[in-house]
């Protein structure tokens, strides 16, 4: 039997909440699968603050690297939002990425044909959209040096090196590999020298990727063609702060921000969580989507664990709670046959298993 240690961070908000239904998901998948899995909890953000004052204590860095994957759930709230900046749970956040050496973000953003009505967009437009937005995460502006800020002005420096950027145009061409075989790299390099480097640098890397056809497309652009054809785009490659933006504009053509994964992959481990935040307006009541979270188990399974039907197993079940109509409170104005909380659909999802 295959067993796995999976290091787990509930955090805040609706974290602990939208965590549960997706080891609940991992039991039923155990289950059918003869799978093991070691579950830890660990602490971080807010809660670790109040615990033991540190958004980040050692012993979750050392934890999660010396598990096989971590499942995190989101950190945050308006309780922390006063103290200093380095103290606050979103640095532990930044602090942790660095330390897990997770330099790859892997964001789909994909439509169910059950929710082509959620999006904003006309279902035309939508239906069939299929994006892996792969985003540098430990590097550029959000990191670069020099930055600070006095009473007259603030600054911070987009920095990219070589090796960075091609180590993340790997990424995105290996995974476009196993896709349609289209990359898009997203740049300012009419504008930036750092995209210039980058745009050379991706054009470098993809002569050792003769199958994946390479385009480049200038970050303004690319979010005026998210809305107007979202259908052209398979891999969508970018650095961190041009990532951050288009990956959330891409998260809404499906619908939902309680829809969509996301794998954090790099050096030394990998992290899966949803790419929302810890909703402090809806914590507690348990009326969270958990789906993007489980949906983040499955691409443990797939990119960590290796183990593919499960993985498949569990989109398939997402697929029919969708298929037959089970919604949400985020969803419930779609196709809804059954409103649902957050533990029922959980339910439903592992039932499908
Ligand atoms: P958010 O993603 O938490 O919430 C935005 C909106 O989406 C809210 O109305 C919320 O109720 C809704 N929403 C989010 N997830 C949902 C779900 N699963 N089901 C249904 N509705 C959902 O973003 P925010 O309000 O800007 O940030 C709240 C806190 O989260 C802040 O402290 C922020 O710093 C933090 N944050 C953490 C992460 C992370 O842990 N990775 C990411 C983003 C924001």
């Amino acid at each position: 039997m295959a067993s796995y240690n999976i290091s787990i961070i509930k955090g805040d908000g609706i974290g602990p909440e939208i965590i549960d239904e997706a080891i609940k998901v991992l039991n039923a998948v155990s289950k059918k699968f003869d799978i093991n899995f070691n579950f830890t909890e660990y602490l971080m953000g807010g809660c670790a603050i109040d615990e033991c004052g540190n958004p980040l204590p050692q012993e979750t860095i050392d934890g999660v690297l010396n598990s096989d994957a971590c499942l995190f759930g989101a950190i945050g709230g308006a309780k922390w939002d006063s103290l200093p900046r380095e103290l606050r749970p979103e640095s532990g956040l930044l602090r942790f990425r660095k330390e897990m050496g997770v330099f790859a973000n892997l964001r789909p953003a994909m439509v169910y044909d059950e929710l082509v009505d959620a999006s904003s967009l006309k279902p035309s437009v939508i239906k069939g959209v299929d994006i892996m937005v792969v985003r540098e995460l430990i590097g550029g502006i959000y990191f670069g040096e020099p930055k600070g800020k006095d009473d007259f002005k603030g600054w911070n420096t987009m920095v990219y090196t070589v090796p960075e950027i091609e180590r993340i145009a790997h990424v995105a061409f290996k995974l476009a590999q196993k896709r349609s075989k289209k990359v898009c790299s997203i740049d300012k390099a009419n504008v930036l020298d750092v995209s210039q480097l980058w745009r050379d640098t991706v054009t470098r890397i993809s002569a050792q990727y003769p199958d994946v056809t390479l385009s480049h497309m200038y970050v303004d652009n690319c979010a005026m063609q998210l809305i107007a054809n979202p259908r052209q785009f398979d891999v969508v490659l970018t650095g961190n702060i041009f990532g951050d933006i288009l990956s959330d504009e891409a998260s809404m053509l499906s619908g939902s921000i309680g829809l969509l994964p996301s794998a954090s992959t790099g050096l030394n481990t990998a992290v899966y969580e949803p790419i929302h935040g810890s909703a402090p307006d809806i914590a507690g009541l348990g009326i969270a989507n958990p789906i993007a979270t489980i949906s983040s188990a499955s691409m443990m399974l797939r990119y960590s664990l290796g183990e593919e039907k499960a993985a498949e197993a569990i989109d398939n079940a997402i697929k029919k709670a969708m298929k037959d109509g089970y919604r949400t409170g985020d969803l419930a104005a779609y196709d809804c046959v059954e409103k649902v909380n957050c533990a029922r659909m959980g339910d439903i999802i592992a039932s499908n298993i």
